[in-house]
């Protein structure tokens, strides 16, 4: 699981693992003023559950549990790939130095010795909230192209592969379509360098507002782009295609007014329940765009590789 960014409106999640109900009442009143949603569990077992599936934004952690402490908690946390980068503040009865050391080499990022001073605990709690923020942004931004803002191939790669995998498992429609700009080699040698670029980020952004949010477009790699669209079977990603090949061949370019901008697509898609590994699957869309070069560019070229019918009866 991805854990997205808080939005304005959405309060960043804290959950509190203690078995005290009594310390649930206390930290939910201490807090009530803070930015964040507050939930608490009684065990470290139903804590991790809840974090795996909610991705909170820190963790308020008791040591001193029955059945599952604070340690084994801490270290299930850690060792979760879902779970591992959500900071953990150890709450503990005793100021143990040697309990410190063990909570921040299994990981913890803080460790508050009741009873706290509550404005202490606020502040640190309120450090944590801004190392999330941070640890979140990380993660986001290494999954961005920098010139185009859209998905790199890193993300497209881990993506490809889920949507691969879920049109298998459950027989629904899955389409990728491979963009390549024509001539762009040109357009850098005519115009320079920066006009090239410009090409390719005002591209980018016909990609997106042509798609649906559910569609995941991605910088492939140079002047390749890929299009991953869910739910959506070859015929219809072949409209939404011709959609961005017309828009793009219409585009006015400041730059060079002279110069018309077009692309080459392949599109590979299955109404459902296709037996293709991913990387076949890649290799018939790109099939398809050298196709559509080969038969003068500016045109979409799309394969269709069968639904569960055809699946059947081949
Ligand atoms: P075709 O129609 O066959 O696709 O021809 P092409 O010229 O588009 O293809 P080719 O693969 O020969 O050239 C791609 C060019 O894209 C070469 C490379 O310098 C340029 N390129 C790759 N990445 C970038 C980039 O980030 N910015 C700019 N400006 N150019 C880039
Ligand atoms: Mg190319
Ligand atoms: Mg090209």
């Amino acid at each position: 699981m991805r854990r997205a960014l808080a939005t304005d409106d959405t309060k960043p999640i804290v959950l509190l693992i203690d078995d005290s109900v009594d310390v649930h009442r206390l930290l939910r009143a201490r807090l009530k003023h803070e930015h964040i949603q507050l939930v608490a569990t009684t065990s470290g077992l139903e804590g991790v559950e809840f974090a795996k599936g909610h991705g909170p934004s820190t963790i308020l952690l008791d040591l001193d549990m029955p059945g599952v402490d604070g340690f084994e908690t801490l270290r299930a946390l850690k060792e979760e790939g879902t779970t591992h980068n959500i900071p953990v503040i150890v709450l503990s009865g005793m100021d143990d130095s040697e309990d410190k050391v063990t909570a921040f080499d299994l990981g913890a990022t803080d460790y508050v010795t009741k009873p706290c001073d509550l404005a202490e605990l606020r502040a640190r709690l309120r450090a944590s909230l801004r190392l999330d923020h941070l640890l979140r942004l990380l993660a986001e931004r290494a999954d961005v192209d920098g010139l185009t803002g859209l998905s790199n191939r890193s993300h497209f790669d881990k993506r490809w592969a889920a949507e691969v995998e879920e049109c298998k498992r459950y027989g629904t429609p899955l389409s990728i379509a491979l963009l390549d700009i024509d001539h762009f080699k040109s357009v850098n040698d005519t115009y320079g360098h920066p006009a090239g670029d410009e090409v390719l980020a005002e591209f980018a952004q016909l990609i997106a507002k042509s798609c649906r949010t559910s569609d995941i477009p991605c910088r492939y790699g140079g002047e390749e782009f890929a299009m991953i669209m869910p739910h959506t079977s070859p015929e219809d990603a072949k409209v939404v295609c011709e959609r961005i090949r017309q828009s793009l061949r219409a585009m006015e370019w400041p730059r060079h007014p002279e110069r018309v901008i077009t692309v080459s697509i392949g599109v590979a898609g299955c109404a459902g329940g296709c037996t293709q590994t991913p990387e076949q699957w890649l290799e018939q869309a790109d099939q398809c765009l050298y196709g559509a070069k080969r038969a003068g560019r500016d045109r979409v070229a799309t394969k269709d590789l069968g639904g569960p019918a055809m699946a059947k009866a081949g």
